[in-house]
């Protein structure tokens, strides 16, 4: 999956947990704010550099360790922060019921 083909609001809610968990601070979490409220095309040059190293780069996931089906934004915290899975590998996994 490219950084590019996605919603916009999937992928603002994906920024959202990031920062309603805490994971960003400083220019990440500033940028990644303006990221939520104007859009990626906004950026300078520098905040697309911080927001790709610090935030892209630490927390999304190409593509899921068990099947490598590429991630929607709407598992990708999960993914990237917990199991390395798409909720579908994570299900077959994870045998709980
Ligand atoms: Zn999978």
């Amino acid at each position: 999956m490219g950084f590019n083909d996605h919603t916009d609001e999937e992928f603002n809610d994906f920024l959202n947990q990031l920062i309603d968990m805490g994971h960003l601070e400083d220019a990440a979490l500033g940028i990644t704010k303006l990221v939520i409220s104007k859009g990626e095309g906004l950026l300078s040059e520098k905040q697309r550099y911080v927001f790709k190293k610090e935030v892209l780069e630490p927390y999304t996931k190409a593509a899921c360790d068990r099947c490598s089906s590429s991630i929607p934004w709407s598992e990708m915290y999960d993914a990237a922060t917990e199991h390395g899975l798409c909720n579908y590998c994570w299900h077959v996994t994870s045998k709980d019921d």
